[in-house]
């Protein structure tokens, strides 16, 4: 399995507009980090998790030519504003299908009518096949996903384990049950937004307690904002078999 880590970064990127912030200055690459996603692959699968507002510039980044769908986290805007961009992908295979939690289905019927209705559809819009998810394990190709419920303040979010990956993000409580499901990983990706204590994320703190606990073999942090500070003064703070995701970063588990 390989997992292409699309974009790392907290729901306004990095840099911030506008922003004079030391990391949002700085030259090195690996400070620059997009809205949030991965691209999961094996065998002849290829899944989109999220699908933020830099979804164009990732899949063209990444020279992405066909996906199998998309899953999303939740509903927010920096997970969900790039559903627009799927037209390439639908032009050339079809509907594309969507993996989502019922809550999360709707709000993209919603902000995205005219990709999920079928009357009076205008003829460059995209369609999608609807896949309700709840916390049940569930078939993606010729694998079986287990949803984790995580909660991020009090809205309630899935990650994914997919055999020995699980990919956990815009978290800030999980229950014991659901931890319980990340045994035996050999690579977690967890979110470690900064700092300072944040409400509705993991700091950095709160995440390496999480992982202290969880043991995976490796973990990558993700969605990071500008004030988790330099990539490189961060990474060498971590400890060992911990480190800080950055975009375009190729990883074969
Ligand atoms: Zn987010």
């Amino acid at each position: 399995m390989e997992v292409t880590f699309l974009g790392t970064g907290t729901s306004q990127g990095i840099p911030i507009i506008g922003s004079t912030h030391p990391v949002c200055l700085s030259k090195d690459e690996k400070d620059k980090r997009l809205r949030v996603s991965v691209l999961v692959s094996w065998d002849e699968y290829q899944y989109v998790i999220d699908c933020g507002p830099d979804f164009r510039q990732q899949m063209l980044a990444n020279e992405v030519s066909r996906i199998d769908g998309i899953i999303f986290t939740h509903e927010h805007a920096d997970h969900t504003m790039g559903m627009d961009d799927i037209r390439p992908f639908f032009f050339r295979q079809g509907d594309i299908p969507v993996y989502a939690h019922k809550r999360v289905l709707n709000a993209l019927r919603t902000r995205f009518s005219y990709i999920f209705s079928s009357e009076n559809k205008y003829p460059g819009a995209p369609s999608v096949i609807e896949n309700e998810l709840t916390n049940q394990p569930f078939s993606l190709g010729n694998l079986d996903v287990i949803p984790i419920d995580l909660m991020h303040n009090r809205l309630q979010v899935f990650g994914f384990r997919f055999e020995n990956f699980a990919y956990l993000t815009d978290v800030k409580t999980i229950e014991e049950e659901e931890t319980d499901k990340l045994k035996g990983l050999k690579v977690l990706v967890v979110s470690a937004l900064r700092i300072e204590p944040h409400h509705s994320h993991f700091n950095l703190e709160e995440a390496l307690e999480f992982i202290a606990e969880v043991k995976p073999e490796k973990t990558y942090l993700t969605h990071i904002s500008h004030m988790l500070g330099f990539h490189e003064e961060v990474q060498q703070q971590l400890p060992k078999n911990v480190f800080l995701a950055y975009d375009n970063l190729k990883i074969t588990i």
